[in-house]
């Protein structure tokens, strides 16, 4: 059988490398595992925040995907997905190749979305990929560098003032990590840090809105210590050079704009005519099959998959996205082995959110925590990760 994954993110590199795991255990050779990226490497995304404020070691965040599967049966392609036709079983790539499939995974991850907001792609900095964070890095320790030459206070405090948009999981771990960097910056370049400001702009009344209005309070008290101001019920309207336009026809400058207020799924899968939800997601069952297709699986954040009976949605996360990589492996082995799949079943395991170096607000196992104790979760799953994929 000739299976393809297209992505090597959380979901598509965990299906891989289970898989391939599952074929070596049982000396199965007729199987081959394509697995195709657009980058030669992959993201560690939920450690994006570290990268794009820590300039020490910034390839922490990502692993040469060749590296990884060194040894392994698994073919890999670095290459941009163009197309994906289901009528032909094949995708086609940038540089014209045609790769045909018997069976399909897709795990494209998802794409900035700047919800229609005119100005935003052009005037603001996106937090999605590993090129992002590094392009926001770049850009702050540029913007304080000035800064510090500069003679006129207005023009100072302006080249100092940063504007995340989105108070939600990527908008707060990026604020409270940035305002620690901050001090080391100000020391680094000179820069006063009386001048520095820190802003977090979110359209609804509590941050993290997703968890309630516990963690709100949380992430308030945390965040407002570290010295960042918080904006509530404030939807951004257009985006200028260094210039927000919001609502009650108020504007804020900033000389870093950084969007986190949102993703969808990648066009690509309307296009191929999948069934797609509202944010572009393509429709799955509890196989993770698209509807009325044998031969094609998503998963991920690129997956509308059912939480339960009702229209819920299993949530887009990393955690998520490999577990869902995990059962697809298995799915995948029953079916060249001639068994019938079993339905994926989501395991709600919680989730965590880091304010800073020290503090983080979360739901593990379904418990309300806060403090030190998200930070040794996050750095224990982090960990645990990291040798998942170097030592498979
Ligand atoms: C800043 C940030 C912080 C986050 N923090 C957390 C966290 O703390 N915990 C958590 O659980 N989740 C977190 N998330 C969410 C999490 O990162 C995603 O849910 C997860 O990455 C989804 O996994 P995936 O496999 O669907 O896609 P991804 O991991 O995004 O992988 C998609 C892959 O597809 C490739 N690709 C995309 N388009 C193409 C194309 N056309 N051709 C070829 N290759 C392509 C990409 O290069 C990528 O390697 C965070 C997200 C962001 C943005």
């Amino acid at each position: 059988m000739k299976i393809v994954i297209l992505g090597a993110g959380y979901g598509g590199l965990r299906t891989a490398m289970n898989l391939e795991k599952l074929l070596r255990a049982h000396q199965m050779t007729d199987t081959v595992i394509t697995l195709i990226d657009q980058n030669p490497y992959h993201q560690l995304i939920q450690e994006l925040h570290h990268t794009a404020t820590d300039g020490s070691d910034s390839r922490a965040a990502i692993y040469e995907i060749d590296q990884l599967i060194r040894g392994r049966q698994i073919e890999f392609i670095c290459g941009r997905v163009e197309a994906i036709l289901p009528g032909e079983q094949a995708v086609v790539l940038n540089d014209g190749q045609r790769i045909s499939y018997e069976r399909l995974v897709i795990g494209l991850g998802s794409i900035t979305d700047f919800h229609g907001v005119p100005g935003a792609p052009e005037h603001t900095l996106p937090l999605r990929t590993y090129n992002d964070a590094v392009a926001i890095r770049d850009h702050v320790i540029a913007q304080f560098k000035a800064a510090s030459e500069m003679r006129d206070a207005k023009e100072q405090r302006l080249a100092l003032t940063t504007a995340i948009i989105g108070g939600g999981y990527t908008g707060c771990q990026l604020a409270g990590e940035f305002a620690v960097w901050v001090d080391r910056l100000c020391r680094d370049t000179g820069a006063p840090r009386s001048e520095v400001r820190i802003a977090l702009l979110d359209r609804h009344d509590v941050l993290l809105h997703q968890f309630g209005r516990w963690a709100n309070d949380v992430a308030e008290r945390v965040l407002d210590r570290q010295r960042v101001s918080i904006y509530l019920n404030i939807d951004v309207e257009a985006v200028e050079p260094q210039l927000l336009r919001v609502s009650g026809n108020r504007v804020l400058r900033a000389g870093t704009i950084i969007w986190a207020a949102g993703v969808r799924a990648p066009d690509l899968i309307a296009q191929a005519g999948l069934p797609t939800d509202k944010m572009g997601r393509a429709r799955v069952d509890r196989y993770l099959r698209v509807e009325d297709r044998e031969d094609i699986f998503v998963l991920g954040d690129c997956a509308a998959i059912p939480a339960g009976l009702g229209d819920e949605t299993v949530p887009a996360t990393a955690s998520y996205a490999m577990r869902q990589g995990e059962h697809l492996a298995e799915a995948l082995f029953d079916e060249i082995q001639g068994r019938a799949a079993r339905a994926y079943q989501p395991l709600k395991l919680g989730e965590l959110v880091s304010l800073g170096p020290d503090d983080g607000v979360g739901t593990p196992l379904g418990m309300p925590v806060t403090g030190y104790t998200i930070q040794l979760l996050k750095k224990g799953i982090e960990q645990f990760y990291r040798s998942s994929i170097t030592s498979f």
